[in-house]
């Protein structure tokens, strides 16, 4: 009998789905290519042709240009060749999809990116029991341990609080992790202004058409510094050391990411106030999903791959690594 899942192919650009002759997330030009979400390491512009989420086709769009696209709905079955191919939310930013191919009895998940704890801005992760589980691990080390989103949001606005002639600037990637700050803030009672980078600007609004509600949101360019003194200014993480902050009223830096669990990434940022929020699953996400899953073989593409294996054999699942190129989480 043939090896289990002999018909996906782990290549460096990706992972090539041979009887679908379609690749997944690759990272080059590509002529059918299933994408799993919009984060730039993951959704490259110039394939032929895409089947992705509508929402990520819309994300793809803003950044890489008109796509020849054809949107799937969540849970929707396609043939795609000789293979079933059906997108499942994995709970990681707007329209995020795991993808799930069934094909010669067999049935393989592609996780994509993926997160277990509520997102108020995308669809929670859905299980799906498979033959092989194809997982990220981003942070596949046990350190790795993501604190309560709400005491860290607490923990912001405390500080916020605590000096009101200062604002505080919190870097946030531009998709996803600016979105989600804005919306537990709300989730958390604050209902000011929220002062935005020109950066995010079009990730917000196409949030917002897709139903997000993100609140009262103003353009700094258009604020002075006392009309933001004591409130929350979101920008992309590029931001927090540039010229542009000059025009800011004293501001707090602060920075919202899984790496923020690493005290000297903070240093080296600058970063007075740490929030550690991340978007992809932490230790105990990633192994409670595994279990959870009881896949016979689970493959391992970006990140710390060498703990999550060692932990894969000792719960008697086989585990490898693949050894992808180009997934620079710009996410975490
Ligand atoms: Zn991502
Ligand atoms: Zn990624």
């Amino acid at each position: 009998m043939a090896r289990l899942g002999s018909w996906i192919k782990a290549q460096p650009e990706g992972i090539y789905v041979e009887p679908a002759d379609a690749w997944i997330d690759p990272s080059q030009p590509k002529s059918k290519a299933l994408i799993t979400h919009g984060h730039s390491d993951h959704a490259r512009g110039g394939h032929s042709a895409v089947l992705a989420t509508a929402e990520t086709l819309a994300i793809m769009e803003v950044r890489c240009g008109p796509q020849n696209g054809q949107a799937l709905g969540y849970d929707e079955t396609n043939r795609v060749g000789e293979v079933d191919v059906r997108f499942v939310p994995a709970g990681h930013v707007l329209g995020s999809a795991q993808i799930v191919l069934e094909h010669a009895g067999e049935r393989v998940v592609v996780s994509g990116d993926y997160k277990r704890r509520p997102d108020p801005t995308c669809a929670c992760f859905v299980p799906v029991p498979c033959d092989i589980f194809i997982t990220e691990a981003t942070f596949g080390l046990p350190v790795f341990r993501h604190p309560d989103t709400g005491s860290e949001i607490d923990r912001l606005l405390h500080r916020l609080h605590s000096d009101p002639s200062r604002c505080v600037l919190v870097g946030a990637y531009a998709l996803g992790k600016a979105q989600r700050i804005i919306t537990e803030l709300r989730a958390r009672g604050h209902s000011d202004p929220i002062y935005f980078h020109g950066a995010i600007e079009r990730l917000n609004q196409l949030y917002q058409s897709f139903g997000v509600k993100l609140g009262e949101l103003r353009f700094t360019g258009a604020a002075t510094k006392q009309e933001m003194a004591g409130h929350i200014v979101i920008a992309p993480p590029s931001a927090l050391n540039d010229r542009w902050s000059r025009r800011l009223p004293d501001p707090v830096t602060a920075m919202a990411s899984g790496w923020m669990r690493i005290r000297q990434r903070a240093r080296q940022q600058n970063v007075e106030l740490p929030l550690i929020i991340s978007d992809h699953a932490d230790w105990d996400e990633l192994t409670m999903t595994i279990r959870e899953l009881e896949p016979s073989e689970v493959w391992i593409t970006h990140g710390r791959e060498e703990a999550l294996k060692h932990w894969c054999m000792t719960h008697q699942i086989k585990a490898c690594e693949l050894n992808l190129v180009g997934y620079e989480d710009e996410d975490d």
